[in-house]
Order: C-alpha cells, then sequence, then structure tokens
C-alpha cells in the first residue's frame, strides 16, 4: 500500500543540503524542560543514517501553538540540546526559521553538519500553508525528507505545500516504520485481529470505530464510551458519562457488527465513584449494577479476565484510548491491565494516541508492546481510514 512511495534509500543524499521535517513537539514542564523526549529519539536513525552519507541536515519541526509569532515558551533550543547530547556532537540552532540569517547559516554550512531551525509555527505562514514560506524553506535543500507521522495529518507549509517547490520529497524512516506497521495491523493483517478502543466520547471515535468494523474480528469498547452503547440499548448507567445524541450511531455499530460478523464487547464490570476524584469511595459491580448516583470510571477484574480470554487465539492486536479515568489512581488499574495483557500477548501489537502511550510507559511495558505510534492525530486518522495529506506530498516511484 505504501510501497509506491520514495524513502530515504532510494535517492542519492551524499554531501547534499538534506531537508529533515521532524516531530519535536515534546511535552515541556513549566520550567521548559523536555519531559519525554521519546519524539527526538525516534528520529535518530534517519540522522545518524544521513551524517554516514555526510549530508548538510537541517532540521525542522513545530513546538505546541504559539499562533504564528515568536514565543519563548516554545522555543526548540532546549531541544537542541538534548540532540546534542543524543548524538554527541554539535546541533547549531538557527534562532529563527525563515529570512537572510536562516539562508546564511544553511549556506555556510559543511558536510555532516547539523542545524535546527526555531519552531516553524513562528511563523504564520507554516500552519496557512503559505506557499511563499513552503517556496523558502525548500529553497534550503536538495532533498525533503518528511519524517514528522505525528503531524501528517496537517496541510501545513512544512509538510505539504513544499511540495510544489521541491523534488524529491521522500520518507524518512521514522514515517516509514509507521506505516509499515499501520499495514501490518490493518491492511495486511494475520488474523484474528482485535481492536481495543477507549476513551470519553463516542462522538470523537465513531469514524474509527465504523472504520474499523471492516478490519477488526473483534472490537471492544472501553472507557466512557461503553456507557453510551449500554444506555443506547436501554440499559442502566447510573450518572456515569454518556452522549444522548450518540445513541441511534451507537445501535448502528452495534448492528454493524453483527452484519459483518465481528465480535463486539463491552466491558462486563466496572469500577464505579460517587465523583471523578481519588477522594470518593469506591466500589466494583457488574455491568448491570451501578446504582443511581454513581459513575462507572473504570474497566473491573471480570473485564480484565474476559479480555484475557478474547486475547488467546488473536494474532493481531490494535489499541487506542484509555479504559477508565486512568489519571487518578483509583481508577487506573483496567487501562494498565490491560497494557500488561497485551504486552503478554505474543501477538502484534500496535498502539497509538498520547494516553495510550502514557500508561504503556508508566504500566512499564513498553519493550513489550510490538510498536507504539508516535502521532496521536495521525494515528487515528489512519484508523479511520482517510489518507493523510502529507503522502500526497511524497514522491511516488517512477
Ligand atoms: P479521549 O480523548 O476520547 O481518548 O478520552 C480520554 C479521556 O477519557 C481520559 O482523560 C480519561 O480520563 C477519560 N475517560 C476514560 N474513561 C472514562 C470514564 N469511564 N468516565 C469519564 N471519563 C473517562
Amino acid at each position: 500500500m505504501f510501497n509506491g512511495y520514495l524513502t530515504l534509500e532510494d535517492v542519492d543524499v551524499t554531501g547534499k543540503r538534506v531537508f529533515v521535517r521532524v516531530d519535536y513537539n515534546v511535552p515541556l514542564d513549566e520550567h521548559g524542560n523536555i519531559v519525554d523526549d521519546v519524539r527526538i529519539r525516534e528520529t535518530i536513525p534517519t540522522i545518524n543514517y544521513l551524517l554516514d552519507k555526510k549530508a548538510k541536515i537541517i532540521l525542522a519541526s513545530h513546538l505546541g501553538r504559539p499562533k504564528g509569532e515568536p514565543n519563548p515558551k516554545y522555543s526548540l533550543y532546549p531541544v537542541a540540546k538534548r540532540l546534542e547530547r543524543l548524538l554527541n556532537m554539535p546541533v547549531k540552532f538557527s534562532s529563527k526559521c525563515y529570512g537572510e540569517d536562516v539562508k546564511k547559516l544553511v549556506d555556510g554550512m559543511k558536510e555532516g553538519e547539523i542545524v535546527l531551525l526555531e519552531n516553524l509555527r513562528f511563523h504564520p505562514g507554516e500552519e496557512s500553508n503559505d506557499p511563499e514560506f513552503a517556496k523558502f524553506l525548500a529553497s534550503l535543500a536538495d532533498v525533503y525528507v518528511i519524517d514528522a507521522f505525528g503531524t501528517c495529518h496537517r496541510k501545513h507549509a512544512s509538510m505539504y505545500g513544499i511540495k510544489d517547490y521541491i523534488q524529491p520529497v521522500v520518507m524518512g524512516f521514522l514515517l516509514e516504520r509507521e506505516l509499515k506497521y499501520f499495514e501490518k495491523a490493518l491492511v495486511n493483517p494475520q488474523r484474528p485481529v482485535i481492536a481495543f478502543i477507549g476513551g470519553a466520547k463516542v462522538s470523537s471515535k465513531l469514524g474509527v470505530i465504523k472504520h474499523l468494523l471492516d478490519k477488526v474480528d473483534k472490537i471492544f469498547i472501553g472507557g466512557a464510551m461503553a456507557f453510551t452503547f449500554l444506555k443506547a440499548q436501554g440499559y442502566n448507567v447510573g450518572s456515569s458519562l454518556i452522549e444522548e445524541n450518540m445513541f441511534d450511531e451507537a445501535l448502528s455499530v452495534i448492528e454493524q457488527a453483527k452484519e459483518k460478523n465481528v465480535k463486539f464487547y463491552l466491558p462486563v464490570d466496572f469500577v464505579c465513584g460517587e465523583a471523578v476524584s481519588d477522594q470518593t469511595p469506591v466500589i466494583e459491580v457488574a455491568w448491570q449494577e451501578i446504582p443511581e448516583g454513581w459513575l462507572g470510571l473504570d474497566i473491573g477484574e471480570a473485564s480484565l479476565q474476559m479480555i484475557k480470554e478474547m486475547l488467546k487465539d488473536v494474532q493481531t492486536i490494535i489499541w487506542n484510548g484509555p479504559m477508565g479515568v486512568f489519571e487518578l489512581e483509583k481508577f487506573k488499574s483496567g487501562t494498565f491491565g490491560l497494557a500488561h495483557l497485551i504486552a503478554e500477548s505474543p501477538a502484534l501489537s500496535i498502539a497509538g494516541g498520547g494516553d495510550t502511550d502514557y500508561a504503556i510507559h508508566k504500566a512499564g511495558v513498553v519493550d513489550k508492546i510490538s510498536y507504539i505510534s508516535t502521532g496521536g492525530g495521525a494515528f487515528l486518522e489512519l484508523l479511520e481510514g482517510k489518507t493523510l495529506p502529507c503522502l500526497t506530498a511524497i514522491t511516488r516511484k517512477q
């Protein structure tokens, strides 16, 4: 499916100016320290390859939402410093992402040098896909590499508009890996395939759930979404979070699952509280026994047992979204329990989304998940069956 696109290894980059659009949108604490540098580490294979080829490497990314103007809070300077440590070599930082100074800096680069540009979103042209800005970025390079999977669903100048001003545009190793795993899990998977979808709202995951019904053999819906599915069928869910305007859609999903022979599962028990708080008393009840005034805030032990059984014959696992309010101590066991069950399974497992990624890290099972996507929105759009706009920017093989 993704074989027709040019990748880094298909082009000659030796000694050339290579622009690499990365996704260094990393979480920072209130002092501007990088809390998690996975997104930086994941680009090292592409950078090392280019270093081996003695390319002049120009890295560029966005960070946060500075809304088209410089804002020191969102500077990529700390990322340049982290990169220096990870690569054990100097990384020049350009305090601008546009203009003569940038051009001069790049013109003066020697082979095997690295420059990181300041946050692309400090220029309003990035998010508005301004042709002038795209043209400027393209003018800095001979070869353009897209390695920012997390931004692939955005039609921004550095991700999309550039294709009109530079050829070839190729995939970096990170993007290639993301798409390969996606293909393994959803395009040509080993069956049976199971999807675990959790989170708060059916409305935001409806497209994903519907698309997955054509792809998977089993689907398990957890998180608050489960209550919309239960209530739509007329069951009592106490004061749990529901979306009344999604009842018809929920019933139609259940119907479609039957028609498509996809086994559709909801949790069989819940951990409930009287409020979304760690101070609330907690009870664990069967799914039809949530008392009035109580909210289901996590899946319970019986649901995890059921999942363990379901996983026995499965060859491929897809996971997005928490099973409960995993941010709270009292309601994290379901999500962490699922992370452990997936980790123990020999099946190919891919997971994505900010919360899911965080839960897998917290559960300490990163190494046991086959692939954790670096993209939240982009991962969901792939699960929804959408074409990522950036793919239309990548040069096709002849
Ligand atoms: P989403 O962004 O749709 O993936 O939703 C993630 C959010 O859903 C997390 O912040 C969870 O705390 C929340 N969530 C998961 N399960 C529940 C639940 N049973 N009740 C309320 N919120 C939930």
